[in-house]
């Protein structure tokens, strides 16, 4: 009863601001439409239209990299593989399919001197991922505390790999349904790992173990892993995969061997695009590049429109949060990357703040069927919400239409976003 009156309340303070605000009641309206949709297509990012067929991952597919792969090809080639190596680098810079196009080198029957066959048993197998001795640890998140391996996983792990390749950790846990849930290779993981590699090679040279985001271990596991690491059983490859190498514990990284893979050339960022969505114009394709910085992953969903809704939230995330610390060297930064959005999408980025506002504001209400967002934005909005108040909200409204309307009209955009910047600080305190 006291949550109607509230509700009741509240409603009517929101039909009085709609009605001060009309432009974002109709926002309101449409967004209350169109969201569902949206969600959807987040939702099944991985499935939609990335999925391009079965991918091949031989060094030839891998677009750019030229370096690295001379390196791993060399390393094969005189014999003077490390058994324990970890490739870094920035996210979508094509790690895994290195470490893959590597593993399948290393064990081709037939190899060139720049690639894996294709063609022998060896490389038909590690097409697939089934070769009997090509094995995988990558997060996973347990479903009612019941204990999880990654082998529950290896069909959605095939799949994902040779259809849906590049993906994020986040893109591969909402395919395990793992919605919000924080990914980990579960301690119990050791053990499996551990009795993969006891066993003798079934018929290649090497026995390969790929470990996807070794940052995501569990202590306990990566603890247990450290003897097998630095003295494997018999011919072994260790190959680490990492987005981030100082989360990785500096006991597994002091015993592999580094490889540093540089984020994507623009080049070979562009000629994946266009491969990919032959429709793309050449501008829409120079645009996306200049957001994206050479991640593969954010380049394409950027294309077909399907990242934009994240970073925008990212965005959003990122000016709140400078702006409550009155960092101005947060609010600088933020600025220039919102400037390098390029107008039509910082329009749109100014249109979705509204949108963010209006649902912090009406969470305050705690009933969620008048909340209309994806699982991040929930996530966010339970903590930033009580920060959107009736002090603040209707000036901060005010202001990012303003900026709206002034990138719409072709006004300096780095000048519009640090005042906006700035507006904010003042508004979110109050
Ligand atoms: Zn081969």
């Amino acid at each position: 009863m006291l949550a109607r009156e509230n509700s009741n309340d509240f409603n009517s303070q929101i039909s009085l601001f709609a009605k001060k605000i009309s432009k974002c009641h109709f926002l309101c309206l449409t967004l209350k439409v169109k969201l569902p949709e949206v969600v959807f297509s987040l939702k099944t990012w991985p499935l939609g239209n990335r999925q391009k067929g079965e991918k091949k991952m031989q060094f030839k597919d891998i677009y750019g990299q030229e370096a690295v792969k001379q390196r791993l090809i060399k390393s094969v080639q005189e014999n003077h593989m490390p058994h324990a190596q970890l490739f870094c680098g920035p996210q979508g810079a094509q790690k895994l399919a290195l470490a893959l196009a590597y593993a399948q080198y290393a064990n081709c029957t037939n190899r060139t001197g720049d690639d894996s066959c294709g063609e022998c048993p060896s490389c038909k197998k590690m097409a697939t991922l089934m070769h009997p001795d090509l094995h995988f640890a990558f997060p996973i998140a347990k479903q009612d505390s019941k204990p999880s391996v990654c082998a529950d996983y290896l069909k959605e792990w095939r799949e994902m790999v040779t259809h849906h390749y590049p993906f994020t950790q986040e893109q591969w846990l909402d395919q395990i349904g793992a919605g919000n849930k924080q990914g980990m290779i579960y301690a119990n993981e050791s053990d499996e790992i551990i009795r993969a590699l006891s066993s003798k090679s079934f018929e290649a040279a090497y026995k390969m173990m790929i470990i996807w985001l070794p940052e995501t271990l569990n202590i306990t596991c990566a603890n247990k892993l450290l003897k097998e690491i630095e003295e494997p059983q018999g011919p072994t490859l260790f190959l680490l995969v990492s987005n981030s190498p100082d989360n990785v514990l500096g006991t597994i990284v002091s015993r592999t061997q580094r490889i540093e893979i540089p984020a994507l050339d623009d080049e070979s960022v562009y000629r994946f695009l266009k491969d990919r969505n032959p429709v793309a114009t050449d501008e829409q394709i120079r645009e996306v590049m200049k957001v994206a910085k050479g991640n593969l992953i954010t380049a394409e969903g950027l294309l077909t429109g399907e990242a934009d809704s994240q970073i925008y939230f990212d965005l959003f995330v990122k000016v709140m949060r400078a702006a409550y610390q009155r960092s101005s060297i947060k609010l600088m930064e933020w600025t220039k990357e919102v400037v390098d959005l390029g107008r039509k999408r910082q329009s749109l980025f100014l249109e979705y703040s509204q949108r963010m506002l209006r649902e912090s504001f009406i969470s305050n209400l705690k009933i969620p069927e008048l909340n209309h967002m994806t699982d991040y934005e929930t996530k966010f909005v339970a903590k930033f919400g009580p920060f959107i108040n009736e002090r603040n909200v209707a000036g901060l409204m005010d202001e990012l239409e303003k900026a709206q309307r002034d990138i719409e009209q072709n006004v300096k955009d780095t000048m519009v976003f640090y005042d906006l910047a700035l507006k904010i600080t003042m508004f979110i305190k109050q």
